[in-house]
């Protein structure tokens, strides 16, 4: 029987993706938050699971080092979805991708500095706006360039708002709804269909049977 990779993101994604891959009858076979160990072994002897950066799932997933992952929106949005399929909205990790700056100076007019780690995202975005920009790409903590001088805005995952909040900014415009999606290499969903196309039906009726 042919092996089958999925990859899955680290953090509060992956807690809330194992339940479901439980429910489609998947389980890593030793206790992931336990191990550093990157690949694991499941209860079927066929599925390995990888558990990597979020913006590298889709990245795995491309070039079919990996044949299925679970990746953030957000992540999908940044890569561009180039040989992936994103098959199935999981309704995780939700939360919205926004633009914010420091809480009440008005909008400065002309050219910008954005700081953000979705560099193509927020290209796209302030390009549609009509609004001229420079991106800088930090990797964290972008609450921090506003109040330090190292931008005018940026453009980050919003959930409560807590931590825009505690860093003196405010959130601006919406860019995006974000949730978790399953996503597929396009090769594999040939290749592979007959392995994969139940675990997908079964993804699929548990998340639809929770919303
Ligand atoms: P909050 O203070 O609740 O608005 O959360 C803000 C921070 O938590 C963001 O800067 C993100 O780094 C992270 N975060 C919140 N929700 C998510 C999510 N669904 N996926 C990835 N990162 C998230």
């Amino acid at each position: 029987m042919s092996q089958l990779t999925i990859a899955l993101t680290k953090g509060r994604i992956l807690i809330e993706t194992l339940p479901l891959l439980a429910a489609a009858g998947i389980e890593p076979a030793e206790d992931i938050s336990k191990s550093r160990k990157l690949a694991f072994d499941t209860n079927l002897p066929h599925v390995k699971l990888l558990v990597l950066r979020g913006s590298d799932v889709p990245t795995y997933v491309q070039f079919g080092a990996a044949d299925m992952g679970v990746s953030g929106k957000d992540m999908l949005l940044e890569h561009g979805g180039d040989g992936l399929y994103s098959l199935v909205d999981l309704g995780i990790a939700r939360c919205k991708l926004m633009t914010a700056a420091i809480k009440g100076q008005p909008e400065k007019v002309g050219r910008i500095k954005v700081a953000t780690k979705y560099v193509n995202v927020a290209r796209r975005f302030y390009a549609e706006q009509g609004r001229q920009a420079d991106f800088i790409k930090l990797y964290g903590a972008m609450e921090l360039a506003p109040i330090m001088g190292l931008a005018d805005e940026i453009v980050d995952i919003v959930d409560t708002g807590n931590t825009l909040r505690a860093n003196g900014l405010e959130s601006k415009i919406e860019i995006a709804d974000i949730s978790s999606r399953l996503i597929a290499n396009k090769a594999s969903m040939k290749m592979k269909h007959s392995l994969m196309q139940p675990i997908i039906d079964s993804i699929s009726s548990t998340v639809n049977a929770s919303v």
